[in-house]
């Protein structure tokens, strides 16, 4: 068997591992590369391999940098099917969709400006027509249930309790009365995260594709600095009539802030404040969560079957027009506005935040990773001047950082994983992280696990397994 890394190799977007056994090609997620747009462009539009070769590929979560470059995959004729869970299937769905749209928004403001500067047009990686086809590939599975995808090869899913539906996924390979397994981690969750159970125990494999996100840090904040942090924020807001951009991801971040908040605001520790959900994707994925208690935890399936809805309100709306969406920026606050992007490379934030970012009473909250070379780590790194569509901004608002949301395990998490498979695999291969924290990484599996080949791989290497 080979494996070769066309994704989220020393870097966190983009996550692409295809897997070859005899004749059969496995393609391990299909992620759209973010962060520099020259570089991700062309990785975004050149997969790296021969897409018609594909038998069948497995998909581990929605979130866009594993899910996002599947339409170009209909495009290049991919005719195979695309496993997932159900609810992993219901939200790509609308991720895909969305992304389309974006993507078309925004080649057209930026083309508007460019075209004015001479410069040369952009084209979207795809459209709505791609994403109808390749959804038309989906192919639903449930956690636990072995499926065949070629008479040598099957598969199961774990629950990966990262967001709603995510998958770590493995499968094995037997021939001549040989077996090799695989697991592949996807992004994995973090225990006591509120909606979603905890992660599965890890199913015993002879090589690991692990991710690596957080692999050199541990996650301090409790939930009482954050609810302490939140308090500040809100009293801050009320007393300088100042507005929080919440950049979030619309599935599953904006679900849990939400839950956050109407907490804070149920037992006192807050005063109710205007909290636009500035998403027309947040409001449809609530939905969806709706439509798939069988992946929340008890206390949110409680929660769901007792109460008429835990995501609404009177002081939480759901903003859908564009014209309602424009009116926010020129009300005053104190309000907070939570909206998509969460690493700010697109969609509704990018015009808050450019009317935002420049008046120091306002606070940008960034609660989610932001990858290198994108909007959201400049505002994190605390750049004084920022390119929002293509033109620099002065930023004056605070910007502060919530690192107890995040829905990724850190360092501590993913060496437990490891120490959790019995017996230890022989193999692991490092993914998902920039170098320093897969090398972090890396080093301290090498230091735990002498017997045990840890490798980072090149973007684009091929591997024996
Ligand atoms: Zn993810």
């Amino acid at each position: 068997m080979k494996i070769s890394f066309y994704g989220a190799a020393r870097s966190v977007t983009g996550s692409r591992h295809l897997i070859e056994a005899g004749s059969t090609q496995i393609l391990l997620d299909c992620g759209m590369f973010q962060g520099r747009r020259q570089q991700s462009d062309h990785l975004n539009r050149r997969l790296g391999f021969d897409v018609q070769r594909v038998n069948a590929v497995l998909l581990s979560h929605a979130h866009i940098d594993h899910s996002g470059a599947l339409p170009i995959l209909a495009k290049e004729k991919f005719k195979g099917p695309v496993y997932m869970t159900s609810a992993t299937a219901d939200l790509t769905s609308l991720m895909l969709q969305d992304s389309a749209r974006i993507q078309k928004n925004d080649s057209t403001y930026i083309n508007k400006k460019e075209n004015r500067r001479g410069n040369r047009r952009l084209s979207p990686y795809y459209d709505t027509k791609d994403v109808r086809s390749i959804i038309q590939r989906f192919s639903t599975v449930r956690y636990g249930k072995t499926i065949r995808i070629s008479p040598r090869i099957k598969a199961e899913f774990y629950d990966a309790g990262h967001i709603l539906g995510s998958s770590s996924i493995w499968l094995k390979h037997t021939h001549h009365g040989h077996s090799v397994s695989v697991l592949f981690s996807g992004d994995l969750g973090r225990t006591n995260m509120p909606i979603l159970r905890d992660p599965e125990p890890p199913p015993t494999c002879d090589v690991l594709i692990l991710e690596s996100t957080y692999g050199d840090r541990i996650h301090e904040e409790g939930n009482d600095v954050m609810k302490q942090k939140a308090r500040e924020l809100v009293a801050h807001a009320q007393q300088h009539q100042s507005k929080i951009i919440v950049p979030a991801f619309a599935i599953g971040r904006t679900q849990e802030l939400v839950m956050h908040i109407k907490e804070l605001v149920q037992s006192h520790e807050i005063d109710p404040l205007p909290i636009f959900i500035d998403s027309p994707l947040a409001s449809k994925a609530t939905d969806i969560f709706r439509r798939h208690p069988e992946c929340f935890d008890q206390k949110t399936y409680k929660t769901f079957t007792d109460q008429a809805d835990p995501f609404a309100a009177k002081y939480i709306r759901y903003v859908s027009s564009v014209q309602e969406s424009q009116a926010l920026n020129n009300m005053p606050g104190p309000c907070v506005i939570i909206s998509a992007s969460g690493m700010c490379e697109g969609g509704r934030v990018l015009h808050h935040l450019k009317h935002a970012v420049q008046d120091e009473r306002n606070i940008i909250a960034l609660v989610g990773f932001q990858a290198e070379h994108t909007l959201g780590r400049k505002l994190i790194e605390e750049w004084e001047t920022v390119p929002i569509f293509g033109r620099p901004i002065s930023r004056r608002a605070k910007i502060v950082r919530f690192n107890g949301l995040s829905a990724h395990a850190d360092r501590n998490d993913l060496l437990d994983y490891v120490r959790a498979i019995d017996p230890l695999p022989s193999q692991i291969f490092v993914v998902h992280g920039e170098e320093r924290q897969s090398f972090s990484l890396a080093a301290a599996l090498r230091d735990e696990h002498p017997t045990i080949d840890v490798t980072v791989p090149e973007l684009g290497s091929t591997h024996r397994i």
